[in-house]
């Protein structure tokens, strides 16, 4: 297991689109490993391959304050997309910057387990919204994307102000 480098934006390499899994070999497990010691010592709630510049379509997810729900999607796709929620997002790639995101409150995913096996899971609440936030990276689309200025203006002022750029809040959780 290794610990990888989350790309920040505004790397473009965060604007790539990946890549189907299609080898589900010892080289993919160690990946995910990678993937979630990553995103628990960020530490985060979701991590997708794309963030730590894996152009392969594979999300890690675990919201669970004990780390003991981990979620692995391997080339997921959303089935069904019911209802709307509108949530605070923040990003691990986008550090300190968080802001309401519009996405649908339940969704359908099929998906591959970390064995090649397709399966069909419903999701809802914050598990719904960190899968869309995570299948966003692997399409190379930020959650900033849709509050861009907002990013640009506050990147600006956190050049201009260093010494008083809030520090990231705490009680946020990011992915
Ligand atoms: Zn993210």
């Amino acid at each position: 297991m290794a610990l990888r480098t989350i790309l920040e934006f505004p790397d473009p390499r965060l604007r790539t689109r990946a890549q189907p899994v299609t080898e589900f070999d010892a080289a993919l497990s160690e990946l995910i490993e990678d993937l979630f010691e990553t995103m628990y010592a960020a530490p985060g709630i979701g991590l997708a391959a794309t963030q730590i510049d894996v152009h392969r379509r594979l999300v890690v997810i675990d919201i669970s304050k004990d780390r003991t729900e981990p979620v692995v999607l391997i080339n997921p796709e959303i089935l069904m997309r019911e209802g709307e929620a509108s949530t605070e997002e923040g990003c691990l790639s986008v550090p300190g910057i968080f802001d309401d995101v519009k996405r649908a409150a339940r969704i359908r995913v099929r998906a591959q387990d970390r064995s090649g096996a397709t399966f069909e899971r419903d999701y809802e609440d914050i598990l719904a919204v960190c899968i869309q936030h995570e299948m966003d990276h692997l399409e190379g689309k930020l959650f900033g994307e849709r509050i861009r200025k907002k990013l640009d203006k506050e990147r600006k002022e956190r050049r201009e102000r260093p010494a008083n750029a809030p520090a990231a809040a705490g009680a946020h959780r990011a992915y």
